[in-house]
């Protein structure tokens, strides 16, 4: 499947920071330490619905994590997946007398679009879940031949699904850390099924969902049937990045089942591990105070604020102004916080020479190898701002290179005022 079309991202005098980020199966902050080629593999939508703040906080903090990379002097291979077999999608196609198919094309679309907008670095390789059914089933095999997986008996309701062994791995649960309880209740929640009959344990997961009379089927060697959800991303990402790969990434209510349990099969179905080398995650983001949730119907989405007018710069310096690992609210005052602080930038670049732009970069890079200290990196430019704006001179080409790195490092396009 086609990605979405690339921001040219310039070159900042000076030298990278190596990049630290906080490990979730760790629980710590630690050096990334990658190789030359960094490999990271980030969730992607189910595409039913628009792209809202929450998205675009997440794509956001990998954009972000890319562009550190590069100004490191790494390459990068990002592979992002699209769900685009999945029941809330034909529940909402179903709903709104659509093909599935069309509903995820046109709503994919609408992603890109907004992606583009954002200037969010996209993947090299964009993958839909059914491109990649062949994959899927190899694995499923893999682990049934493991002994890691089993049929669910034919005489309990008439569908032999095929399901995961949980504790296939003594080391099941490393990754998001989350006692029995919490897996319970996590999985329970986030689109799992415990009370599924015929399973030998209410966590193990959906590997092959054999064909229920209305569902598309792709055929496979237990009948007609689809993709579990955590079985496609690990079989997508284990393909194009191997294990061992450097980053997974997504939304923290990703963390249980979902990576937990990409992890596990890989690991099950290679005999090899960890999966990946750091977990990470970005935060919720609410609405003045409350969860942002379709039931609530208080999702700010991309295009809506676009429609208004909103620069998408204003977004991301929005986002930004809170850490990536902190669950955050969007309210009109973020908004107009970040308007005020671009306006003040913009005046500042504009007055070409300024406070020592070299200092000012440094300090963005160090904040933002730094776990992604955002709020730093938007204070360290502020500092810059209100020097030049106070007559700082002493760098002549000052308003240049703080805009170019700007660009690179924020993906923050400033255009003097
Ligand atoms: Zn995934």
């Amino acid at each position: 499947m086609h990605s979405w079309s690339s921001p040219v991202v310039p070159s900042v005098p000076g030298d990278g920071v190596p990049l630290r980020l906080f490990d979730t199966a760790d629980g710590a902050v630690r050096d990334l330490s990658p190789g030359p080629l960094v490999r990271m593999y980030v969730c992607g939508i189910t595409p039913y619905d628009t792209t809202h703040l929450g998205h675009a906080a997440t794509y956001l903090t990998f954009d972000l994590v890319y562009r550190q990379l590069l100004d490191a002097g790494h390459a990068v291979h990002y592979v992002q997946n699209t769900t685009d077999v999945d029941d809330p999608l034909f529940e909402r196609a179903e709903r709104d007398g659509v093909d599935w198919r069309t509903l995820g094309d046109a709503e994919t679309d609408r992603f890109r679009a907004d992606m583009e907008a954002l200037r969010i670095l996209p993947p090299q390789q964009y993958v839909a879940a059914t491109e990649t059914i062949d994959e899927v089933i190899e694995m499923v095999d893999e682990l049934l031949k493991r002994g890691h997986a089993y049929r669910i008996d034919p005489e309990v309701d008439g569908y032999s699904d095929v399901y995961y062994r949980h504790r296939a791995t003594p080391e099941f649960g490393y990754e998001s850390g989350y006692d029995d309880d919490e897996m319970a209740a996590a999985f329970a929640e986030r689109g799992g099924d415990p009370d599924r009959e015929g399973k030998e344990h209410p966590l193990d997961a959906l590997l092959w969902r054999v064909r229920r009379p209305g569902e598309p089927s792709w055929d496979s060697p237990w009948g007609e049937g689809r993709p579990g959800w955590h079985i496609e991303c690990s079989a997508i990402a284990r393909r194009r990045l191997g294990m061992r790969f450097d980053i997974q990434g997504g939304g923290s209510d990703l963390a249980f089942p979902h990576h937990e349990f990409s992890a596990a099969h890989a690991e099950a179905a290679s005999g090899e591990r960890p999966f990946a080398r750091f977990y990470v995650h970005a935060a919720m983001i609410g609405l003045d105070g409350v969860k942002m949730s379709k039931s609530l119907g208080n999702l700010v989405r991309v295009q809506t604020l676009r429609d208004q007018g909103v620069d998408p710069s204003l977004i991301r310096l929005g986002l930004a102004a809170g850490h990536y690992r902190t669950d955050r609210s969007w309210s009109v005052e973020i908004l107009e916080a970040a308007r005020a602080r671009y306006q003040r930038w913009s005046r500042a670049i504009a007055c070409g020479a300024g406070a020592d732009a070299d200092a000012a970069i440094a300090a963005l890079r160090a904040r933002m190898a730094d776990d992604l200290d955002t709020p730093g990196a938007l204070e360290a430019i502020d500092t810059w701002a209100a020097a030049t704006l106070e007559g700082d001179s002493s760098d002549e080409d000052a308003g240049a290179s703080v805009a170019t790195a700007l660009d690179a490092l924020l993906g923050v396009r400033i255009t003097a005022a």
